[in-house]
């Protein structure tokens, strides 16, 4: 296996962000939570960009532990046909959703590569931004794929522990730990603009892993300074295979690591899922999150009734409000619920774009 890269291990640009998240840290959550709102209020304003995902296909070939769809599941397994996902979409936009997220299990012979640029293709004919989270590709793979439409990709390295990354993936292609962390970079010289990390809260020690993402994000924003980089919080939800995180990661815990992100990190999107109680989202709106899913299903399709087949999902989602309840519930606090904050003219590379280059050191004059 190749080395881990140095940039992981790197504390010198944790510390500040380590003083915030430590246990017994002499940072008042209030206080935290105060200088996240102003920084989100200065750099964002009182806006929410709003998103859905749509799960395709629950096939898959990877045996991750705490995965309701690992491939030794007894999941009714299945992919939605090009006729489904028009009547998914065409749902999707009644309720006003034009921000989609396309979802995959690792690559299978139903549901590969060509799959998912054909349902990419779909997908962009009707909405205003689409991106994915899917299998790790390869460059020349993640090109085509923004040539179809696809403008960003979400990868979470689910946790930077390499131990307990080799124990938790059991097998298939995701056992490669390296592969995994060099996604982000491919995607973006491929020609994706955006790029979503995270960890799956809970896996391992939570501090340990936030310092890693952080130091993903910067490393990200150092070497492709023109790529959007997102990060997303989820904690581990009740799934079909019944894991039982071995980390509980509590309100508190969460709240403080959202504050500490958004002052450490002022200009990058955080994204908070249905994962979390509608106390808990309407909470941390204004406070650091910047943008959130709504009316989430995580079984293959869902939102169109012909398509539902009333199978388990990946996990039970926490937040069921409608679209039109949860924009309700933003409003109250004075926050803007953002359907489009997305120019499809910007969709795919443009002529002669070559995707996002490393950034190349400059002599000192
Ligand atoms: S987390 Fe993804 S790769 Fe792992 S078993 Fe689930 S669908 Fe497959």
């Amino acid at each position: 296996m190749n080395e881990l890269p140095e940039w992981l291990s790197d504390s010198r640009q944790t510390a500040p962000l380590a003083a915030m998240l430590a246990p017994g840290s002499s940072y008042a959550l209030e206080s935290l939570a105060a200088e996240a709102r102003v920084v989100t209020m200065r750099r964002f304003g009182r806006t929410m960009t709003l998103y859905a995902p749509l799960y395709l296909s629950n096939h898959c070939s990877s045996g991750c532990v705490y995965c309701g769809f690992a491939s030794d599941r007894t999941t009714l397994r299945r992919r939605l046909e090009p006729d489904e996902i028009e009547r998914e979409l065409f749902a999707l936009k009644k309720l006003g959703v034009t921000d989609l997220l396309l979802l995959t299990g690792e690559r299978t012979g139903a549901a590969g590569f060509d799959y998912l640029r054909t349902s990419v293709e779909i997908a962009s004919k009707h909405m205003q931004r689409v991106s994915v989270e899917a299998f790790p590709m390869s460059t020349a793979e993640y090109r085509e794929l923004a040539e179809s439409g696809c403008t960003g990709i979400t990868i979470y390295q689910e946790t930077y522990d390499l131990r307990r990354y080799k124990e938790l993936h059991r097998w298939g292609p995701k056992k490669d730990y390296i592969h995994r962390l060099e996604t982000p970079e491919r995607a973006l010289e491929g020609g994706m603009k955006t790029v979503g990390l995270g960890v799956l809260l809970g896996l391992s020690d939570p501090l340990d892993d936030a310092l890693m993402l952080f130091r993903h994000v910067r490393h990200l924003h150092r070497t492709y300074w023109r790529a959007g980089i997102s990060v997303s919080f989820p904690r581990m939800r009740p799934q079909t295979g019944g894991y039982a995180p071995p980390f509980c990661v509590s309100d508190h815990v969460l709240a403080r690591m959202i504050f500490a992100f958004r002052i450490a990190l002022p200009d990058t999107d955080l994204v908070l899922s249905t994962r979390e109680s509608p106390a808990f989202r309407d909470g941390m709106a204004g406070l650091g999150i910047t943008r959130m899913s709504i009316a989430s299903r995580t079984t293959v399709g869902g939102y169109d009734e012909e398509n539902a087949a009333g199978e388990k999902g990946q996990f039970d989602i926490s937040d069921d409000r409608s679209a039109a309840e949860f924009c309700s519930a933003l409003r109250a606090k004075n926050i803007e619920p953002v359907f489009k904050n997305w120019e499809p003219a910007y969709n795919g590379p443009s002529s002669g774009y070559s995707g996002n280059k490393p950034r190349q050191e400059q002599p000192c004059r």
